[in-house]
């Protein structure tokens, strides 16, 4: 075993099930001895938290959806309550309708743009405000993007322009957090298969787009993008903050592609 996370405590938003990124990031937390606690949103994922929490050795399991102000001020109260500080904030949240990643990106409505941003861009922003006061020795906020942020990816649409919006949040924040030793990153992966990703229209074109096409010819692995996520949650990571890390198997570097 070994130990870049020993002695921290991390937090990770966006366990839903084992396909989830974020669950991938919470066992490489847990390889490298790190004190693990997971949210879940609502009473209807609690059961398939727990039981993911227990393989990680959570020490504790708690209720936050991130469009609720009262429950992200109730996730950090009762830390706060138990005298447990953070070192390490792990978002790995984004919602969207399903019809505006179907229809044209000119389509998306009032409500489908304040939804995509509320959830994956703000939340970031808020779980920052409510957590930083936790990380009394300083440590690390983690968020995960895609580079619908930075290119037109078709049917990613206003997600896209969200992950736009949550790459500059991290800026700012790494502006802002910077004087109490709080680093923000994001890390910028490739397309993975998990529930989130099939709500994209022709997501498996994608899967086979990238991997012919990046240069390491494959896709991305949900454990390399955990790695990175050790890397920049341990003290490895001490001097990086406001960045985006590409972990896509290379395929942002790519422009034409003769193959
Ligand atoms: P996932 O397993 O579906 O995770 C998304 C998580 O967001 C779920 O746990 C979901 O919870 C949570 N969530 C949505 N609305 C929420 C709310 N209001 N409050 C609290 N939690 C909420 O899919 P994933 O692919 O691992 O996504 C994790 C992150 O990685 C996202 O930010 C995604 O954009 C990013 N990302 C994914 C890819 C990819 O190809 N998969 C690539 C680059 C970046 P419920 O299921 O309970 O709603």
């Amino acid at each position: 075993m070994s130990t870049l996370l020993q002695g921290k405590t991390a937090l990770i938003l966006g366990v839903a099930n084992r396909w989830s990124i974020a669950y991938a990031i919470a066992q490489a937390f847990h390889r490298e001895g790190a004190r693990i606690i997971l949210t879940y949103q609502g009473e209807r994922q609690r059961a398939t938290v727990e039981e993911l929490g227990a393989e990680v050795g959570a020490v504790r399991i708690l209720n936050c959806d991130v469009t609720k102000d009262a429950e992200i001020a109730a996730m950090a109260e009762a830390l706060q309550a138990e005298n447990t500080s953070l070192d390490v904030v792990m978002h790995s949240i984004a919602f969207a309708n399903r019809e505006d990643l179907s229809r044209p990106f000119v389509e998306t409505s009032r409500e489908g743009f304040a939804l995509a941003h509320d959830v994956s861009a703000f939340s970031l922003v808020a779980v920052a405000r409510a957590t930083a006061p936790l990380m009394v020795n300083g440590g690390a906020i983690l968020t995960l993007t895609y580079l619908g942020a930075v290119r037109v990816v078709e049917n990613y649409n206003v997600m896209g322009v969200a992950k736009a919006a949550l790459e500059s949040c991290v800026r700012y924040l790494a502006h802002d957090l910077g004087a109490a030793k709080i680093r923000v990153n994001a890390i910028s992966a490739g397309p993975i298969k998990t529930t989130s990703a099939r709500g994209i229209k022709d997501f498996s074109k994608v899967l086979e787009g990238v991997s012919a096409v990046a240069p390491l010819k494959r896709n991305t692995d949900p454990a390399e993008v955990a790695d990175a996520a050790v890397f920049l949650g341990s003290d490895l990571g001490r001097g990086v903050t406001g960045n985006v890390i590409y972990v896509d198997a290379g395929f942002q570097i790519m422009a034409l592609s003769a193959g």
